[in-house]
């Protein structure tokens, strides 16, 4: 193996080029003692690229379930038991409120979100439609749409709709695909990044890690992603959500979601690398350590599953000295967005508009505000409106379980 050379990996990741697989597979060997050595080399290519700056994304699952995939992690494949949401299309209106909720906790992106293997015609004008609204209520955010495989056509659809990028991650090495996926192909998902891009959306890809890959599989995505030229890298670590073929699958420690997330930096120093599903599941304590890496989170809930509270996360930029990304390029002192939070909300109980920008719009936290949702059961229990009484959360973009007997998706 390659010795682990961290002062050679900075200065070639500081001039914007990658590292090697060598090296990038030497940062994924290396030891617990060389731990904070590894995460101060990835941190000053951050610091360099990003300063001190965070992007928040926000979550709207759109669909939620049913979808006739396969993939052995997700919770929202048709075969998994998992007891997720399962739910067509929220409304206009509701994926608007929800979006907006989460502008409001300072997302730079919201990143709307469908299950399933990729969307009709009128799937992609009712998408179309959302952005619209949600670009007229908050103009300057960012709008990000992962529907699964599209066409050109779509593509540029969705473009011309206001769309600004699209996620697809490739999730796992070609050599590890047909291990968690029997529906499609690893070439299948390639194909729809390369298509995203070409239809004028800026390409949103990465991975999940903790899945019975090899470390060779791991650096593999990360240089396959560098060469479809994503601009921005969300590092998953799998939930291994019960009911799914993967269920009770535990291969992660903290320490070595730090070195995955050091290496994709050290792979890709100027581009986006977001620190997403899973961060507080996995690296528990050490997420802090994770922002020194990353540059970028999701604020609040994933899909099917609780984060930590979004006033949570803004309290740990507050207290990382980080600064939460504006719009044009301002950088917003996270705990002034928590007071502008609370100054809006004050501590009174939830309008019915709060209740819909709870976080109802995903899979996890559609409480009883979302029309059309086909409940698992276990929501039947759910409070009317997603929180328990006297729970007051300071920025409303929490799911299905947050503040409530409801247990989380996970
Ligand atoms: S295609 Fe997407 S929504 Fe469907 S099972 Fe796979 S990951 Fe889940």
């Amino acid at each position: 193996m390659t010795t682990l050379d961290l002062d050679q990996m900075t200065a070639t990741a500081l001039s914007g080029t990658s590292i090697s697989r060598e090296d990038a597979l030497a940062v994924l060997g290396s030891g617990n003692d060389q731990l904070m050595g590894v995460v101060a080399a990835a941190s000053a290519v951050r610091r360099k690229f990003f300063g001190r700056r965070v992007k928040l994304n926000y979550l709207v699952n759109l669909k939620s379930g049913l979808c006739p995939e396969d993939c052995s992690y997700c919770s929202q494949s048709l075969g998994a038991k998992t007891g997720v949401l399962k739910y067509s299309w929220l409304s206009t209106e509701q994926a608007t409120a929800a979006a907006t909720a989460g502008v409001g906790g300072g997302a730079r992106r919201v990143c709307l979100v469908a299950s399933g293997r990729g969307p009709s015609n009128r799937d992609v004008d009712r998408v179309g439609e959302i952005i619209g609204h949600i670009k007229a209520e908050n103009p300057e955010v960012e709008v990000c749409a992962c529907l699964g495989f599209l066409t050109e056509e779509q593509a540029s659809t969705l473009h011309e709709a206001g769309a600004d990028a699209y996620n697809h991650n490739l999730n796992s090495a070609e050599s590890n695909y047909a291990e968690i996926c029997s529906t499609h192909s690893y070439s299948d998902r390639v194909d729809t990044v390369e298509t995203a891009k070409r239809g004028g959306l800026s390409p949103c890809s990465g991975l999940i890690a903790g899945m019975g890959e090899t470390d060779e599989e791991l650096v593999d995505v990360l240089f396959a992603l560098r060469e479809l030229g994503v601009d921005s890298v969300p590092v998953n670590f799998l939930l291994p959500f019960e009911g799914t073929p993967l269920q009770g699958h535990q291969e992660l420690t903290p320490q070595r979601c730090l070195r995955i997330l050091a290496m994709a930096r050290l792979v890709c120093p100027d581009v986006e690398v977001r620190a997403a599903a899973g961060r507080e599941y996995h690296l528990r304590s050490m997420q802090p350590l994770a922002l020194e890496i990353c540059n970028s989170i999701f604020l609040g809930d994933y899909l099917t599953s609780e984060g930590q509270a979004g006033d949570a996360d803004l309290r740990m930029l507050a207290d990382l000295g980080f600064t939460v990304q504006g719009a044009n390029g301002e950088e917003i002192d996270p705990m002034e967005l928590l007071s502008a939070r609370r100054a809006k909300h004050g501590h009174a109980g939830h309008g019915a508009a709060d209740v819909a920008a709870c976080g109802s719009a995903v899979g996890a936290g559609c409480g009883s505000s979302c029309g059309g949702c086909d409940h698992a059961t276990d929501d039947a229990a759910a409070p009317a409106s997603g929180v328990a009484e006297g729970v007051e959360p300071e920025v409303h973009v929490r799911r299905r379980g947050a503040g409530t007997q409801v247990p989380a998706n996970v």
